[in-house]
């Protein structure tokens, strides 16, 4: 059962290496991933006994929080989020994702933004103001039932193409994160993603010994190896080349 908890928050724009800044307007995610990576920390820096997913911190001050940091912040791009997904269910109701964006907009914070979620359609309106940002869905492969077993609580890929298409459609610049890489095909994959996502990244599956449990356990052991993201990554980029759209292989 989900544990959810209201806190204030100290700080919600917090220096990143990635970008210049990043966002998390919620400590925890539902949606729960099979190969999460901000299980292996969150939950000791949280301080939270629950397993990773079924607790969410809800930062109910973060809008607020945000605007007053953004009175002294140096203009730079915003991560949303590093360690959650910012369109997790309980945006519905809180709606902090789509305050936080508007406090951006005002100041026309530069944003990255990524999910799993077609809840990010809600907020193509805010998007579409903004001067820079990037809207980026996570792909990590092309077959709902591989995808179904990793990532079972988020959208069905077909529906996050969908999505991303829409929103490449309103002229918003977008991406897929192909990553970590998943068994699937990736002629179809790139097939799928051209015209909706104007530019690919690539990433393998890290952290592999925190999860190997889980492939052996569904027998894809064959997709652990160094073979398998070297063959997949070279199909994927001679794809990707062949329709000349922009990618970026990040291993
Ligand atoms: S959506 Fe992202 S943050 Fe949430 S569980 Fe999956 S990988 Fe982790």
């Amino acid at each position: 059962m989900l544990k959810i908890t209201e806190v204030k928050a100290k700080s919600i724009l917090n220096k990143s290496k990635i970008f210049d800044y990043c966002l998390n307007p919620y400590t925890g995610c539902q949606i729960n991933c099979a190969y999460c990576y901000a299980r292996l920390f969150m939950r000791r820096y949280s301080g939270h006994k629950e397993p990773w997913g079924e607790f969410v911190d809800v930062k109910i001050n973060a809008p607020e929080l945000l605007k007053k940091q953004l009175e002294r912040a140096t203009k730079g791009t915003v991560w949303i989020s590093s360690v959650c997904d910012p369109y997790q269910p309980l945006e519905v109701k809180y709606k902090l994702t789509r305050q936080c964006l508007q406090e951006l907009l005002k100041k026309q914070f530069p944003v990255n933004i990524q999910t799993k979620s077609v809840l990010a359609l809600r907020d193509l309106d805010l998007f579409q103001e903004f001067d820079e940002i990037e809207v980026g869905f996570t792909i990590t492969t092309d077959d709902e039932k591989t995808a179904k077993l990793f990532e079972s609580r988020a959208a069905p890929v077909e529906e996050r193409l969908i999505a991303l298409e829409k929103i490449h459609s309103k002229g918003v610049k977008t991406f897929a994160f192909i990553g970590p890489l998943l068994p699937g095909n990736p002629e179809n994959l790139i097939d799928r993603l051209e015209g909706k996502a104007d530019k690919v990244y690539i990433d393998k599956m890290n952290y592999l010994s925190t999860i190997s449990g889980f492939y052996y356990r569904q027998n894809l052991k064959r997709a652990t190896t160094d073979d398998f993201f070297r063959n997949y990554k070279e199909r994927l980029m001679k794809e990707l080349n062949k329709r000349k759209m922009k990618f970026e292989d990040l291993f």
